[in-house]
């Protein structure tokens, strides 16, 4: 409990939050981060659990990520060589996954920053001096405030203190999905690591075990697409991952095997529509600005280059 006093404060620490962070830190700008996670990952977390006395991990947000942007690619090569990250050909010859993780990258970025994790931004205040972030207990104050939440999270946030940003977050919609961890006793018959489809009920699934540094023998990630997700929103997890386990067994043509393992997480904003213009928005008058994904391309290198294109706004205000 207690007040922290900061330059800038950031919230969100996903790609577009700490991307955004590790500009203004090599800046030597002082900052502060939180985030509502337990830990770093954001929409590119990974979940580890215990099957059959074994550790293993299930990417089951962002799957990978292609990098095309030259200083984003700069990014990735500086990620390889820390070793959070590795390109995983089954996806695509320009693909690359987090090592050991998908949150790898995010944990690698976040090590030698201020972030306070599992604090939860309710509502930010204008005072004389500036900003005040209250969360719970406790309060970040700060001369800026940088909003780098999923955009329908940004709206609600922005909406009294910043309604020109919260216009622009409100404008987005974003698909949900129905992310199914499985992991069986044996190898499923499907000889490809990854399965994808436009128009069936799995959009996406992955033979999580086959990217590199991961442990254990058959683990799989299954996506439903936007629209079977939508279907099967209420749904309680159990029920959920059953259906959507029948489903890719049935897209796939695979004999139904019964998994030692089988969870499911349910995303409510995955995919965000981005909207056009500038890739992130702030007011020098008010120190006060907007990244995110939604604000450039659904992607993480979307998050990555909306974070930096932010904090070239806040170190070059125009
Ligand atoms: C199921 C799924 C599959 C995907 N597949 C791919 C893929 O294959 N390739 C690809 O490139 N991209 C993929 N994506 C998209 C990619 O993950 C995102 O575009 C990217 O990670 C977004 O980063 P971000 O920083 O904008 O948002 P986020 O990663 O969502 O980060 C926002 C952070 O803000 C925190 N937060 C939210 N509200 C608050 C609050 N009030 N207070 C404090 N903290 C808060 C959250 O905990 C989170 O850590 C996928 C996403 C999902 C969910």
């Amino acid at each position: 409990m207690g007040l922290h006093q900061t330059h800038i404060c950031i919230i969100g620490a996903g790609m577009a939050g700490l991307a955004c962070a590790t500009r203004l830190a090599e800046a030597g700008r002082p900052i502060a981060i939180l985030d509502k996670g337990r830990g770093p990952g954001g929409r590119m977390s990974t979940r580890r659990t215990e099957i059959d006395g074994e550790t293993v991990s299930f990417d089951h947000g962002a799957q990978y990520f292609t990098a095309r942007d030259p200083g984003f690619m700069a990014a990735v090569k500086e990620w390889e060589s820390m070793g959070v990250a590795a390109p995983w050909p089954a996806a695509g010859p320009d693909a690359y996954v987090g090592i050991p993780g998908m949150n790898g990258p995010i944990r690698g970025m976040a090590h030698s920053r201020n972030v306070h994790w599992a604090i939860r931004a309710e509502r930010i205040e204008r005072t004389d001096a500036g900003w005040i972030v209250h969360a719970g207990d406790e309060q970040f104050e700060a001369k800026t405030v940088l909003v780098a939440i999923p955009a329908e999270q940004a709206a609600v946030l922005l909406e009294p203190v910043a309604p020109e940003f919260a216009s622009v977050a409100a404008k987005v919609t974003s698909a949900p999905c129905w992310a199914v961890m499985a992991g069986f006793a044996d190898t499923i018959g499907i000889d490809s690591d990854t399965v994808r489809s436009k128009d069936a009920p799995i959009s996406w699934a992955a033979r999580n075990s086959a990217k590199p540094s991961r442990a254990g023998e058959e683990c799989w990630v299954i996506h439903a697409s936007a629209q079977r997700s939508r279907e099967l929103i209420d749904l309680p997890k159990e029920e959920a991952a059953s259906v959507l386990l029948a489903d890719f067994f049935e897209q796939t043509g695979t004999d139904p095997i019964e998994p030692i393992h089988l969870a499911a997480h349910r995303w409510l904003y995955s995919m965000a529509e981005a909207v056009e213009g500038e890739p992130a928005r702030y007011d020098s008058a008010k120190q006060i600005g907007i990244a995110g994904d939604y604000l450039h391309s659904p992607r993480v290198e979307g998050a990555w280059l909306s974070g930096v294109s932010l904090a070239e706004k806040v170190l070059s205000p125009t």
